[in-house]
């Protein structure tokens, strides 16, 4: 029986997601020293524990089978490695960031300025296909405070809220590119280790669609209840179930997160009343 080979960060934003992920899909490592390796007790996958940035160079490889990393280090070296699955934490977005006091007018202020950034590779690019040339310095932390010490005009890093721009007395003028965790795996793997895959995934996608979606009860008159079914028809058709009282009855059905307020302003609108909403551990449609 094959075993994939799963890396992930050893420490960092993308660790314990990684973990509470697996966990979710119900595998289970021994808790404990983090090692170096670690085997699940119930699923045939055992965890590579790495820097984030030599994640997708070990996949590739073939070291490791699969590996949860940032799109952004994946992209920055353009790594041969299919993604498997886009896993929605770890977001942020790469972007250029000048000082405040610059009266900043597009891409072309860029042309013959020094920008420091550790993403050197996906600015290159970006740079190229505006056909503009620039001084790069490639640093590995602290890219923020280059302007301010008179190492850089600009820089090019990673932002989730913006507040270390603004700390550091810098805006944001270009966002270059989105990132989130992916799920990626080796481009020549055995059958059977892509079946191991497909088991987990199958497992985080029920976990995933679960998170996004919500369990909803509430009571609704009895006229209300076709324009309520087309309003949320769940995963086939709600549960209407009478009431003791007459002409009412309670409405069950699954509601996605991202149209919850505006199906909730209708629902009170239909007359519905106590409505109840609940989270959803796993969902297999
Ligand atoms: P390592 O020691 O493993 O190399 P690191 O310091 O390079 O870790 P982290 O800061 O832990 O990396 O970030 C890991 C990943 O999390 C990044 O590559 C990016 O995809 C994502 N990330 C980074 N900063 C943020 C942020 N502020 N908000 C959300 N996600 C982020
Ligand atoms: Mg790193």
């Amino acid at each position: 029986m094959e075993i994939v080979k799963l890396a992930i960060q050893k420490s960092g934003r993308l660790s314990e997601k990684s973990l509470q992920l697996l966990s979710e899909c119900g595998i289970g490592f021994e808790n404990g020293e983090r090692r170096l390796v670690a085997r699940a007790h119930n699923f045939p996958v055992e965890l590579l524990f790495l820097r984030d940035d030599d994640i997708p160079q070990y996949v590739s490889d073939g070291v490791a089978d699969a590996g949860i990393v940032g799109e952004n280090i994946i992209a920055e070296k353009e790594y041969p490695v299919p993604v498997m699955e886009k896993l929605g934490f770890a977001r942020c977005r790469l972007s250029l960031a000048v000082p405040k006091s610059v009266s900043y007018s597009g891409t072309e202020w860029l042309q013959g300025k020094r920008i420091a950034t550790s993403y050197p590779g996906i600015l290159k690019r970006f740079l190229t296909e505006k056909n503009l040339e620039a001084d790069i310095h490639e640093i590995s932390g602290s890219v923020e405070i280059a302007p301010g010490i008179g190492l850089a005009d600009a820089i090019f890093d990673i932002v989730s809220s913006g507040s270390t721009l603004i700390s550091n007395g810098l805006k944001e003028v270009e966002t270059i590119m989105h990132s989130q965790a992916v799920l990626i795996k080796n481009a020549h793997l055995s059958q059977e280790k892509n079946q191991i895959l497909d088991r987990m995934l199958f497992r985080i996608r029920a976990v995933q669609k679960a998170k996004s979606n919500k369990y909803i009860l509430l009571n609704a008159p009895n006229e209300s209840i076709p324009e309520i079914t087309r309003l949320i028809p769940g995963m086939k058709s709600p549960t209407v179930i009478p009431l003791a009282m007459e002409g009412w009855s309670s409405l069950h059905s699954v509601v996605n997160e991202n149209d919850f307020w505006e199906v909730i302003g209708k629902l009170k609108e239909l007359g519905a009343q106590g409505i109840l909403v609940i989270p959803i551990e796993k969902m297999i449609v």
